[in-house]
This record gives C-alpha cells, structure tokens and sequence, in this order.
C-alpha cells in the first residue's frame, strides 16, 4: 500500500510543530504539519439518553435497560433541552439506534438562541447510515442554525407487526463555523491546469478555504484516511441537504468539512468538489502531496466518500444547498452555481476523458443519448448500465441530489459534452466492444474495439492502458495490482493503478490475469486532420472482474 510518507516522517514532522498543536483547540484531534493552520470549527457533542434516564416526555415510548421503544402502535419521544457551551452556526444529529425492517425511526429538531424563542420544528434527513462511518451511528444532513445554543429533538417511532425501532443514544453534534477573520474579503483561488488536455479550472483551494489539515490526522499523527487513486470513470452529482440562504460558501464547507472528517471520523470531506451559489468551486478531498506549496490541488482520480460502493472511480461534485427548498439557487440551467457545475464538470470529464452523451450525439434529447457503462463497485457487484453522468439516487437509496437537479443533468451531460467540443470539429472516441465481464485467474482476456465520431479525423495510433487493484473485505485500502512487468508507477513516485499510456496501432489487446481483482483497459485514439495530430475527447474502457 503506497505512503507518501514514511510512519517515521510524520512521527518527526509532528515533533517539528509542536507548539503549533498545543495552541490548537483542545476539540482538534490530530497534528498538523508543513501545513497552514486553516480556520478551526470548533465542535461540542450534546449528548442524550445514553447512559443516563432520559428527561423529555414520551408518548408511547417506553425505556429499558437505557434503550427506547414505542408500543405497538408507534409512538413519540420530546428530548429535554440540550444547551451548548457557545453559540453555534450548524448542528449535526447522530443516532444510535435498530431500526428493524419496514419500521421507520424520523427526527425533527428545533433551535433557539436564548431557550424561550425556537425555530419551527424541523425534519432532518439521513445522509450516512451506520456501516458508512466507524461511529456506526446514523448521521443527519447538517442544519443551519446561526446564533443557536440551544436545541432539542423530537423523535418518532412507527412500528410494524408489533416490531419497534429501539434508539439508544442522541447526539447533538454543535459546530460552529466561524467566517475568515475580517479583512480577508474574497477567498484567493488557484487555477490548476491539466497537462495533458492543456485544459484549466479555478478552485478555491483547500488552504484557501481554510481547511484545518490537522483533523485528517488522528491524535498520533496517523492519517485517518490516506488517499488512494482510481481513475474516474463516472461523475456524480449531489446537494448537501444544507441551508440555501447562506452568504459564506467558505464556511458551510468547513462546517461541512468538520462534521465529515471529524463528527463521522472520515478524517476528510467526502467530496471531490463542492460548488457554492456564487459560482465558487471549492477544492474537496486531499490529493497527492502532503506540503501545502507543493501539493496538487484537486487530484485526478483521487477517492472520496460520497457514494457508497462507488466511490472507487468515481468523482463526486456537490452543490452547496438544498436541491429541494424553495429557495434552491439552481432552479434552471443558468447562473453562476450552474456554470460553476459545468466548469468542474467538463474539466474532470477532459481529463478521464469521461463521454456524457453516446456517440453520433451533440446533444440530449432522449434517455437512448445518454452514455452508459456498467461499473464494477468496490464490494465486487455491478452497477449495470450506470449513466457516465448520473445523480446520487441512481446508484443509491437517497433524495440527493433532488429532483430539481434531476430534472438538468440532461442539460449538463449536454453542456459537458459541448464544453469539451467546443467550436472545433473534434470528437473522436473508441468504444471498447467487450461482452463478457467476469473472468478467472489465468483466463486470457481479449479487448477489442472500434473507432467512433471520427469526424474527418484519421486515427494515427492509439494509447492504452491497464487499470488494476482489488478491495479487501475487510478493508478500505484498494490493494493496486502489479500487472506484470509492464506496470509503471506514476509521476509522483508512488503506486497507482494504472499505467502510464502506451502507444499501439492494433485493435485488439489481450491480457492474461495471474490475481483475482478489477481489471480495465482504458484506450484512446490519437488522430490527425485538419493540419495536425490530437488526442480524442473519449476514451473507451471495459472492465473484468477476475475472481
Ligand atoms: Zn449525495
């Protein structure tokens, strides 16, 4: 498994900025390193029922041994008032809790500033469920609550066939996200250029946003969730289920940021990127490079958390709100939060050279337009027929991203596929034309096929290569397969998946596989026209899983 550094290295770094840890909050966990402090949210855990006789009223709920149920007939229990230390800016509710099949366990909770004047009560939304986070909690979408200290929680139990969901702790997690400290008006961006494409995006990046890089670190100095490398082959939208009325996108990022890596113990934020309703695209997940001059800012194909079994090569964009309020800043294909949205969407797409739209097709009319591919999730089963650029809900159980924002990824994988066209005559594509997807150790593989959109364009030769890794059972790291003596590790000096781009002129490649894993030919094709040579704007790629 690839370490940027060596346990030994972040062991001396640590050391190194002593001072600098014991000066942070004490709610910091982890140590920070070669690294700009960034803005800490704090956080303070309001805790209920748990070990304690819970105060509140219930109606048919009944306690036992410290655990609450309803009787058959379903019922509700009212917590006490929790109050925080200090005023809070966003509040995360976390569970602990049964919930048997076909029984429902929902939450509403309301906030005040001062215990006498409370907000509407309010339902919360599930966006983590326990096996997703090591708490094993069930994890609310963040509310916002400016000003609040305090809050209480109401929660209803519905029962079937005399089954009851039991619910054995309440955690109220307060975070209080600061804004920058005053003179620094509008957040510095970078813009990051893809080598290869030559293409370009400007991103706030994470030290520009303020991320703390300590809570990616545990009290030790451990990296909670080192970063691994799929290539993308999938873009995935979603909303935050947070507040839409916001006037500083920064700090709902780093609420966002704390509740991920901190609240849930991800030890990051989830996404890849984030977009903001002032068209802002904010850098998510850490990538390669630990020092903060010289680290890449938004890394190709690095690994987020954002949907479940999928997130091993996949990007995960979120827009900053929610898709399904009233005041949703996106309700059609214009403004800046879109235009922030097809930014980010066509540089990723360039750069995987990911195809929104089949070929032959400038544009969406039908779902039959929509490019399709089945993807092999982290956990070994297919995501049949998955859309190259779908919506959360289509490979999960969730609301997110919204119907509103449903109802324009046609418009998106439309603008996508025209931002990366643009003016020019340049299409070019390959569709690897394989049927078969599940394959035995020692079984010879054969990928094959054929040139798509030409377009006046003549291929010149093509470049491939292999993508090779397998998951463990019982673990997160993707362990990378060697794939022989062919296999080169990247620029950066570390393993990756996948080789460096080989030239070919066949058609046809054959692979034998000596390990069980997820094998992927990605292929290009280089054309020449028009007074010169170019790299086609879509890849094709296939992928087996060898057991
Ligand atoms: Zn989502």
């Amino acid at each position: 498994m690839p370490r940027l550094f060596t346990r030994r290295d972040l062991l001396e770094r640590s050391a190194a900025v002593g001072s600098a840890v014991a000066a942070a909050s004490l709610l910091t966990p982890g140590a920070a390193f070669a690294q700009p402090a960034g803005i800490d949210s704090r956080s303070e855990d309001l805790e209920d029922i748990g070990n304690t006789c819970p105060l509140g009223s219930a109606r048919d709920v009944t306690i036992q041994g410290g655990v609450l149920r309803s009787t058959s007939r379903g019922g509700v229990f009212t917590s006490r008032v929790l109050r925080s230390a200090t005023p809070f800016t966003h509040l995360g509710l976390h569970w602990s809790a049964v919930v048997p099949d076909s029984t429902d366990l929902r939450f509403e909770l309301r906030t005040s500033p001062d215990g006498v004047a409370w907000s509407a009560w309010a339902a919360v939304r599930v966006e983590t469920l326990p096996h997703e986070s090591s708490v094993g909690d069930f994890f609310a979408s963040l509310v916002s609550t400016p000003g609040a200290r305090f809050v209480q929680y109401r929660a209803t139990f519905s029962t079937d066939a005399g089954a009851s969901p039991s619910l054995r702790r309440v955690t109220a997690t307060a975070i209080d996200s600061r804004p920058a400290p005053v003179g620094s008006s509008a957040l510095a961006t970078r813009t990051v250029t893809d080598a290869l494409t030559g293409r370009s995006v400007t991103v706030i990046a994470r030290q520009q946003w303020g991320a703390n890089e300590a809570y990616r670190f545990s009290r030790k100095g451990k990296e909670i969730w080192p970063e691994q490398f799929v290539p993308f082959k999938k873009i995935v939208v979603h909303h935050t289920a947070t507040a839409n009325n916001y006037t500083d996108g920064a700090a709902e990022v780093r609420a966002i940021y704390r509740y991920h890596a901190v609240t849930k113990r991800w030890g990051d934020i989830g996404y890849n990127a984030i977009v903001d309703n002032g068209g802002n695209l904010y850098e998510g997940r850490h990538g390669r490079g630990e020092d903060a001059a010289t680290r890449e800012v938004l890394s190709a194909g690095v690994v987020a958390g954002h949907d479940l079994s999928h997130n091993y090569g996949s990007a995960g964009v979120a827009l900053l709100g929610d898709a399904t309020g009233l005041d949703w800043p996106m309700p059609s294909n214009s403004g800046p939060m879109w235009d922030a949205l097809v930014r980010y969407s066509v540089f990723e797409s360039a750069r995987h050279f990911v195809r929104p739209l089949v070929a032959g097709k400038d544009s969406q009319a039908v779902d039959s337009d929509i490019a399709v591919a089945d993807f092999l999730r982290s956990d070994d089963a297919w995501s049949d027929a998955m859309r190259n650029v779908s919506g959360h809900q289509e490979t999960n159980a969730t609301t997110c991203p919204g119907q509103p924002v449903m109802a324009l990824l046609d418009e998106l994988r439309t603008a996508i596929h025209n931002g990366l066209v643009g003016a020019g005559t340049l299409k070019a594509g390959v569709q690897v034309g394989s049927i078969a997807r599940v394959a035995n150790v020692n079984q010879s593989l054969t990928f094959s096929w054929i040139d798509q959109d030409l377009n006046g364009w003549a291929v010149d030769h093509y470049e491939y290569c292999w993508e090779g890794w397998f998951k463990p059972a019982t673990s997160d790291d993707v362990q990378y397969l060697t794939l022989g003596s062919g296999y080169e590790a990247s620029d950066w000096g570390s393993a990756q998946p996948r080789q460096r781009w080989q030239p070919t002129a066949a058609k046809t490649l054959m692979l034998t596989p000596l390990a069980a894993g997820h094998y992927t030919l990605h292929v290009r094709a280089v054309v020449t026209g028009f007074g010169g040579t170019a790299r086609g704007l879509y890849e094709g790629n296939h992928t087996y899983l060898v057991k």
